[in-house]
């Protein structure tokens, strides 16, 4: 342990195979150097007497497998050394994996897929985040498959997504996201569509393979896949189709024993389900900090992040000349349906939006589906199985004049005029 003040901050000394976890407080930010020795978090490494900046509400593991000394100033919640750290387990589940690429690698086979599973706030998206690295460090190229639609690590919520990472997540903002593929989902639960949201796994797991296909390094690399922790009833079954949807290999059941259980069950044979423990450093968050950490998405979407800001437009759109779309219909009772007709179809229709003062402050994808590709059964599923170009949110809405006024990341006009209408809302305040 440390603490001991040195120029302004708290010194640590960690030995090795020991990690300091801290909190930052609200409102406030703290800055971390690495003095000697190495150290990384969640995978990245740090560079040597560089400043590291976090902000309110950062929940951070600096973790050291050699030994080190760091420095940390700024007001932190709660800051301490803990040496019982499940990293050497999934150090090895790393090494595991690793073997398979190098295996896929001779035998001209596909790298692993792995599911990362458990319930909220186990550390499902660290365990991604640290593997991916680890991958990526030893020049691999895999693939982070992004199904949190709460709490999404690569775009807005609500969205799910697919991402191939050249290089290790910057240790202050994460992965860079340059060109993902992104899904409109919609809201911030599976249970809100879980139709849709079977289908958005199916059609991002045949993007994947298509590209595993023609680009040999994205498949020796494989994927990780980030799910939701929402692992009960019809998220359980999510699971399971994800599993074969992407006809996975591993799962990663992070923290519970009836969850691997049933996955063993449930599972083909020949995929391995392995029970990891949790890390005690992961902390459980409130629904007011899942709801903050979804609006600093959105708002990093419009405005950038600390070191790249970015100018967001403001600009005026008619009705005219959009298309607005909600994904699903209301259910209805099954013997009201049509002849012919199933749940599955209302689940996955698109119903027409007329634009309102209701409209006011909700996100919208704009769908990369061509404005004029043709109309009808086939038009529908291409908007539904295409993915977005990026999101506007609603500000204002003049009905008197038809027109509404968006914040968008470009100036006008929109690249696209279909245009997808979430259940998430945003206040942009700035
Ligand atoms: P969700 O329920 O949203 O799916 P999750 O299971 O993916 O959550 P994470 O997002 O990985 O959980 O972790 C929750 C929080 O705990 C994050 O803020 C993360 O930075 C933090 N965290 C993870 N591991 C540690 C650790 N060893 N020490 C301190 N903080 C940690």
């Amino acid at each position: 342990g440390g603490g001991a003040g040195t120029g302004g901050g708290s010194r640590f000394d960690l030995e090795k195979e020991t990690e300091l976890r801290f909190e930052v407080e609200a409102g406030e930010r703290v800055q971390l150097e690495l003095l000697s020795g190495l150290a990384e978090v969640f995978g990245s490494e740090l560079n040597r007497n560089k400043k590291y900046t976090f902000g309110a509400g950062s929940k951070i593991a600096v973790f050291t497998w050699q030994g080190c000394s760091l420095s940390l100033s700024g007001k932190t919640e709660v800051a301490y050394v803990s040496k019982d750290t499940p990293m050497l387990l999934y150090l090895n589940t790393h090494a595991a994996l690793e073997q398979m690429r190098r295996q896929a690698e001779k035998d001209n086979e596909r790298g692993p897929r792995v599911m990362v599973v458990g319930p909220t706030d186990v550390g499902k998206s660290t365990v991604c985040r640290l593997l991916l690295n680890y991958a990526v460090r030893l020049g691999r190229r895999p693939t982070l498959v992004e199904l949190d639609v709460g709490q999404s690590s690569v775009s807005v919520p609500g969205t799910m997504s697919a991402l191939y990472i050249e290089r290790p997540a910057d240790v202050e903002e994460g992965f860079s996201v340059q060109a993902p593929l992104v899904f409109h989902f919609g809201s911030t639960s599976p249970g809100t569509n879980i139709k849709l949201y079977n289908k958005l796994t199916s059609c991002l797991a045949e993007v994947f393979s298509q590209r595993c296909e023609v680009n040999r390094k994205a498949s020796v690399g494989g994927c990780i896949i980030n799910t939701c922790g929402w692992v009960k009833g019809s998220g359980y079954q999510a699971l399971v189709h994800c599993a074969s949807a992407f006809q996975v290999d591993v799962v990663l059941v992070l923290d519970q024993e009836r969850l691997y259980n049933e996955l063993k069950r449930d599972l083909p044979h020949f995929v391995r389900v392995v029970l990891l423990p949790k890390s005690g450093g992961v902390v459980e968050r409130s629904k007011d900090c899942r709801r903050e950490t979804r609006d600093d998405k959105i708002r990093e979407y419009f405005y950038g992040f600390r070191g790249t800001t970015f100018y967001p437009h403001a600009f005026d759109v008619r009705f005219s000349d959009v298309r607005i779309y909600k994904i699903g219909a209301p259910s209805i009772p099954d013997s009201c349906l049509p002849l012919g007709m199933s749940q599955d179809d209302t689940q996955l229709k698109l119903v027409p939006v007329s634009p309102g003062r209701d409209l006011t402050h909700h996100v919208l994808s704009v769908s990369c589906v061509e404005d004029d590709a043709e109309g009808g059964e086939s038009r529908s599923r291409g908007i539904l199985e295409s993915p977005v170009c990026g999101f506007i949110v609603v500000t204002a809405v003049d009905t008197q004049a038809q027109v509404m006024t968006v914040l968008a990341p470009a100036p006008r006009p929109l690249p696209r005029h279909t245009l997808l209408i979430m259940d998430i809302r945003f206040i942009d305040l700035k």
